[in-house]
């Protein structure tokens, strides 16, 4: 690809022809040298372009590097102030790119365009620069010792981290993980998913051409198997930071602790509750954001609503207004703008989606929207899906569907809400809806889960922290100050007087 910036329809035409690439920035590995696989658009099948393929060696080279850079300081021990200097650097090559970004989201993941630059693009950019300006802001600490010693309090950067990131968010997600990683100093190693590499290769070339050395910040692509669990079992990676699945982050531990003891943080997966109370002023109000809640992303999305907890009194009106509501969510190929609901990442993942649907219908739950998988081309498309009378035993209340699919279930009280809300072994967020700031309060604190929205649906911003409880997540966040924890040690200097 060349440095100019290319418009959403090069990109567009470069995959329908073939042509795009993905592959590892290590130094001193060749492109041409890497045996590689296709990567298909998911609204069409179509075969866009190559990803090269990983494997122990070309992973135990990025870490030898990662290391090798990382001692020498060339950006480890660069002043803060320097480090944000680059990335801002970064961030204005990027702002120019933003457009090649968002069309290479939405033509590798199937994400609707107008979402990926209205939203994922922009968002993956503000975080850059938010990590990028708070890191010369950063102050240690001095120890209360009297006049017989001085104890300073610092943090200094782990070492060599890998980022693992899932197919759903790929820009986004790869600024959660490279954004406070690098500005705090680490080499870090980013392994996208074998799905979804492209917008990352191309963020990586721009930071190295932004002047972030090639030591510090490393592309490693392929599968799971060949690529991820080298770099788990590394025993010269210090930190991996994973989002995805939870199947996937147990075996991150097992890695962690067949070899180096390294620290391990799970950004996994949900089974979000959206509770409904009667007391609501305005049911149409509220609708955009249960859907949003529910459909964003086909639902795709790890803090995805997909359990719509509402009280008894209200739940028809609440569904009708829902289904009206779905009218404006367009289904389709996710390059024309008008769309909204895109297809699923790929053929495993749609049978998957089938599957609940299937399991639904066997199960009891009434079908009340929806249901139906389109073939459009040869697409993975499956239409927004709502099922009532979904109780707490169905596999639709219980596992993660990671799809277009919303699981309705009535209460009576507030602490059978309460109940319900927490009923499954996820806890990653959670919205809320009630008059009754008491209540709010009583529910709000009541939720096990890392984030619950009062009255609408949002995970927060990039000043919040943002992760889960239970079998959501594990050892530290994403997102905000706190993610800055995920990769620092503390260190105390001790002087004696
Ligand atoms: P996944 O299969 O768990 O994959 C995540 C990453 O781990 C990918 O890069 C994947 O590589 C890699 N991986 C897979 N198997 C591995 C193995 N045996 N050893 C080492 N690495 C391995 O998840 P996904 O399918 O990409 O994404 C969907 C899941 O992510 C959902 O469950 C969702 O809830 C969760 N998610 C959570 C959050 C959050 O913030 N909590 C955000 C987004 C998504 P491959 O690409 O080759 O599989
Ligand atoms: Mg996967």
């Amino acid at each position: 690809m060349t440095n100019q910036p290319l418009t959403v329809e090069q990109i567009f035409a470069r995959a329908r022809e073939g042509r795009l690439w993905a592959g590892h920035l290590v130094p001193g590995l060749q492109a041409e040298a890497q045996p590689s696989f296709a990567t298909l658009a998911p609204h069409d099948g179509s075969e866009i372009g190559q990803v090269a393929r990983g494997s122990a060696e070309v992973v135990d080279a990025a870490v030898r590097t990662a290391r090798s850079g990382f001692v020498d300081g060339a950006w480890s021990r660069l002043a803060p102030a320097e480090r944000k200097r680059v990335m801002l650097r970064w961030v204005a090559l990027l702002e120019q790119h933003a457009e090649e970004l968002a069309a290479l989201d939405c033509i590798d993941a199937g994400k609707p365009i107008t979402e990926c630059r209205e939203t994922d693009i922009p968002e993956t950019i503000n975080t850059l620069a938010w990590y990028a300006e708070a890191v010369d802001k950063l102050y240690g600490k001095v120890a209360p010792t009297g006049g017989d010693a001085l104890g300073l309090i610092v943090k200094e950067p782990v070492g060599v981290v890998g980022a693992v990131l899932p197919w759903n968010f790929p820009a986004q997600m790869f600024a959660w993980k490279v954004g406070p990683a690098l500005a705090s100093g680490n080499s870090v190693i980013v392994k996208p998913a074998e799905q979804t590499s492209m917008s990352a290769f191309r963020m990586v070339q721009l930071a190295h051409q932004a002047g972030v050395p090639e030591s510090a910040l490393l592309l490693v692509t392929g599968h799971g198997e060949d690529t991820g669990q080298p770099l788990g079992l590394h025993p010269d990676v210090d930190v991996v930071s994973f989002t995805g699945s939870t199947e996937v982050g147990r075996k991150f531990l097992e890695y962690s602790a067949r070899s180096n003891l390294k620290e391990i943080v799970l950004e996994c997966g949900g089974k979000s509750p959206q509770v409904v109370f009667a007391d609501v002023p305005d049911l149409e109000a509220i609708v955009d954001d249960v859907l949003n809640a529910a459909f964003w992303n086909m639902g795709e999305n790890c803090s995805c609503g997909s359990r719509l907890i509402v009280e008894r009194s209200i739940k028809d009106a609440l569904i009708e207004k829902l289904i009206v509501g779905l009218d404006a969510w367009r289904v389709g190929d996710p390059t024309d703008p008008a769309t909204r609901i895109g297809p699923m990442i790929e053929q495993v993942h749609f049978d998957k989606v089938r599957g609940f649907l299937e399991a639904a219908k066997e199960e009891g739950a009434r079908l009340v929207h929806g249901g139906q998988t389109l073939a459009q081309g040869s697409g993975w498309f499956v239409e927004p899906t709502i099922y009532d009378e979904v109780t707490p035993g169905m596999r639709l209340f219980q596992e993660e569907v990671f799809g277009p699919l919303l699981a309705v279930t009535a209460f009576d009280s507030e602490e059978e809400a309460l109940a319900l809300a927490n009923d499954t072994a996820y806890g990653l967020a959670a919205s809320l809806y009630t008059a009754d700031i008491k209540r709010a309060n009583r529910m709000a604190f009541g939720i096990r889960a890392g984030t619950v929205s009062v009255n609408g649906f949002s995970e927060g911003d990039i000043t919040t922290p943002f992760g889960g409880y239970k079998l959501s997540g594990f050892g530290g966040r994403d997102n905000g100050m706190e993610a800055f924890e995920q990769y620092v040690q503390t260190k105390t200097v001790w002087y004696v007087n």
